[in-house]
């Protein structure tokens, strides 16, 4: 029978929950386990979806097509399980889902309550759509103590007894402060968010403890005598150099050896010496560096990084490819639109232009495309970035000098366009421009087919690929003789023809954009070709000048 472990966190929020479950899943996988994540999010919005990035960050498709939160792209990451539609739900996906049920008359005649109803409801989610998985591990968001929480941690309360504990168990992730003043490690905040989480009945089986050094066995102890957790159980859960190091830096402390001892897995699991030569190599690669690269990203949403995680990863990941490390340089796409782009970009190897949306800040990108094409650099333009590219090759070399989007208005030369229809599958989807904004974007997995001969072709080495999508506009393939005149490649198309997919640029060493978001299917351990040809790329360029 399937275990389940829940995951909460306390004190402070952005310690990392996300990056300790994926760490953990991971560290049962080495173990031989076949693991599941999920995420039980209590904010109201249904999904992610219609969230500023710079307020939630990154907003990661799942191939079935959910907007999901971006904690589930470390678990895919680290495990390389594709997270399904689900394995994310909101206390606006709960609510919405029990009002409707209310509405049809389900409850029959019943005074629909939180408790039961509402905990029914994210029971039923956190225990549902599993296969024959080990583990299922639940992270819940926000911070223990939040308003919002409570229902779920109500819910996975019940869990907890209904599973009992050789079925179910609870780790807390909390903050343990170094007070630079007094020379101490500070262990209140931790004792403090436990006894909120005894409050509503949750005792933590195991206490992972997040600070900027590892944490003495004297304080580890007298944070399991006050929390009531055995001292073994208090693991400490230090800063490393890069995220990959988190699956060893837990199992050195014990975290996965506490688990199999809370679950009795029996001796053959009770053991230290777990092959982490995966997560070793990747770690020796990152901190090994043979070489640097500098690219620049050009995007809108530059003050949070978390809005383009997935991003950044595989960026990594294609350094780590190539044995060099990647140097980012986030700069405003805005602040083309007074100053000149050589000044920013003369020193980089690479540009990419990320995903986006709306008109601020787009001639910035188009100069940023520019710029890349007529000196040679290599240019990746992701969704928007794609998008962006051509418009600009298309008022620059075929000379059609209103193009632009109708995602920024009336347009007179709409070189990229609203979607109105498209096949999923065989199921014809419709769009209009009065739809609503939440889950109506061509979103999820679909199919791509790669001319002959292209870049694209020599990168992916086969003639079909999926992607994930995330976008409402298109680049109108009406314009492409045109635009193939003028040595714009359209290497990539949907499987119906209409869809342009990828873009490539002739006389360009490297100048690709994807319509779709590749980084979300970027791993350590199998870095996606495109990153890794484009770092590769970049690597190229830094030999020439
Ligand atoms: N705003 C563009 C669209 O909706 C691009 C979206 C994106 O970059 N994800 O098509």
């Amino acid at each position: 029978m399937t275990r389940f472990i829940f995951i909460t966190g306390g004190v402070v929020s952005s310690l990392g929950k996300g990056l300790t479950s994926a760490a953990l899943a991971a560290l049962l996988q080495v173990r031989g386990y076949k693991v599941r994540l999920r995420k039980l999010d209590p904010y109201l919005n249904v999904d992610p979806g219609t969230m500023s990035p710079t307020q939630h960050g990154e907003v990661f498709v799942t191939d079935d097509g959910a907007e999901t939160d971006l904690d589930l792209g470390h678990y895919e990451r680290f495990t390389g399980v594709p997270a399904r539609k689900t394995d994310n739900v909101t206390t606006g996906r709960i609510y919405t889902d029990v009002i409707e049920r209310e509405r049809r008359g389900d409850y029959l005649g019943a005074t629909v309550q939180v408790i039961p109803h509402v905990t029914d409801a994210i029971k039923q989610f956190a225990l549902g759509d599993v296969d024959d998985e080990d583990f299922v591990l639940c992270e819940i968001g926000g911070t223990v103590g939040d308003i919002e929480s409570l229902p779920f941690l109500e819910a996975i309360r019940q869990l907890g007894n209904e599973l009992g504990p050789e079925h179910s168990m609870f780790i807390h992730l909390t903050l343990v402060p170094f007070l630079k003043s007094a020379g101490e490690l500070k262990t209140k905040p931790t004792q403090h968010s436990v006894k909120e989480l005894q409050s509503v009945g949750i005792q933590p089986d195991m206490i992972v403890c997040r600070c900027d050094q590892d944490i003495p066995a004297d304080e580890r102890r007298k944070i399991g005598l006050f929390c009531n957790v055995p001292e073994d159980n208090v693991i400490s859960a230090p800063d490393v150099g890069t995220i990959y190091e988190v699956p060893i830096c837990y199992h050195e402390r014990g975290l996965d050896r506490q688990l199999a001892r809370h679950f009795r897995l029996g001796n053959e699991c009770d053991v230290d010496d777990v092959d982490l030569s995966r997560w070793n190599e990747i770690v020796n690669r990152v901190k090994n560096p043979e070489g640097e690269v500098a690219i620049a990203v050009v995007g809108k949403y530059t003050n949070l990084l978390d809005s383009y995680k997935s991003l950044a990863e595989a960026l990594d990941h294609g350094g780590i490819a190539n044995n060099v490390s990647v140097k980012l340089n986030w700069i405003d796409s805005e602040v083309f639109e007074s100053e000149d782009a050589v000044h920013h970009l003369s020193g980089v190897q690479g540009i990419l232009v990320p995903g986006g949306f709306g008109e601020r800040g787009a001639e910035g990108k188009i100069a940023a495309a520019k710029f890349a094409r007529e000196h040679n650099v290599p240019y990746f333009g992701i969704c928007f970035g794609m998008q962006m590219a051509v418009i600009e090759a298309a008022r620059s070399l075929a000379g059609i000098t209103r193009a632009g989007s109708t995602e920024f208005g009336k347009c007179e030369e709409p070189i990229v366009g609203l979607m109105t229809e498209w096949l999923r599958g065989d199921k014809l989807e419709r769009r209009s421009a009065e739809d609503k904004l939440g889950g109506t974007m061509r979103l999820g997995a679909y199919d791509c087919h790669i001319e002959e001969g292209s870049l694209a072709k020599k990168i992916y080495d086969e003639p079909l690929i999926s992607e994930r999508h995330r976008h409402r506009y298109e680049v109108n393939i009406n314009y492409r003789k045109q635009l193939e005149a003028v040595g714009v490649c359209f290497s990539g198309l949907s499987p119906d023809g209409v869809l342009p997919e990828i873009v490539e640029l002739h006389n360009h060493p490297w100048y690709i954009g994807v319509q779709f978001h590749p980084e979300l299917k970027s791993k350590p351990f199998e870095p996606h070709p495109l990153f890794s040809s484009f770092i590769g790329a970049a690597v190229d360029h830094s030999r020439l000048v």
